[in-house]
């Protein structure tokens, strides 16, 4: 039998540095207005309902929001991948992710895939910069729902869907850094491991009461382990 892992990838698996530039900049480029990211908790949420939160706090209204997604994703890949390019945003694999992802791919039991409110093209870029894009099997993104708790579902049907399988819920772990994870999750019926590599700290996650909380990736063996008996 498969398990199924579904991994978060901001503060998860990667950790961005000044990713706020390219991602303001496509804001002024798709909408023609102003909008700082850092003016919300993006944390665990979808980008599309990040932008929404940002022009909410500024009292912008924007008319058509919905028509313009696809070249919101599209602007912000291009910024996004010049400003890496450039040298001004960086993109790593936070410690132990690249290790953890390549051991649970050898055993044949796990499969690994992406539960990311990151628009699609978005996720390819920050997993293909931090090396770790070949490791993870097409998940959900925040371009096929804004609501979060939606993804894991899609996530599950396409990786069955290309594996061949069918995976039973509960054989699907999800492993994130937010209370959002979580929440995705539990609405799934699906298990969660929390890692303190994000905003929230061990203590605030361990309130959160998942199977599991880590202070981050790096111990393979115990969390290998763990995977296999939750
Ligand atoms: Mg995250």
């Amino acid at each position: 039998m498969k398990r199924l892992l579904l991994f978060d990838i901001d503060g998860t698996l990667t950790r961005s540095q000044n990713g706020h530039v390219p991602f303001n900049q496509a804001i002024l480029e798709t909408f023609g207005v102003s909008g700082d990211i850092r003016s919300v908790i993006p944390d665990g949420n979808t980008d599309p309902l990040i932008v929404a939160e940002i022009f909410s706090k500024g009292n912008i209204l924007i008319q058509d929001i919905d028509d313009k997604w696809q070249q919101f994703s599209s602007n912000l890949r291009r910024c996004y991948s010049q400003a890496i390019s450039s040298g001004n945003t960086a993109v790593h694999a936070l410690p132990g992710a690249a290790d953890l992802l390549q051991t649970v791919g050898a055993g044949g039991i796990f499969a690994s895939s992406v539960v990311s409110g990151n628009l699609e093209p978005m996720a390819r870029v920050k997993l293909e910069t931090a090396g770790l894009y070949s490791y993870l099997c097409r998940g959900a993104y925040g371009s096929d729902s804004p609501r979060r708790a939606d993804l894991p579902a899609i996530a599950k049907r396409r990786c069955e869907e290309s594996l061949g399988v069918s995976i039973p819920l509960s054989e699907c772990i999800v492993i994130g850094d937010t209370p959002r994870d979580l929440e995705a999750a539990r609405c799934n019926h699906m298990k969660c491991i929390l890692v303190a590599t994000g905003r929230y700290s061990l203590e605030e996650l361990l309130n959160c009461q998942a199977e599991l909380c880590l202070p981050d990736l790096t111990d393979t063996a115990a969390i290998l382990k763990t995977l296999l008996n939750i």
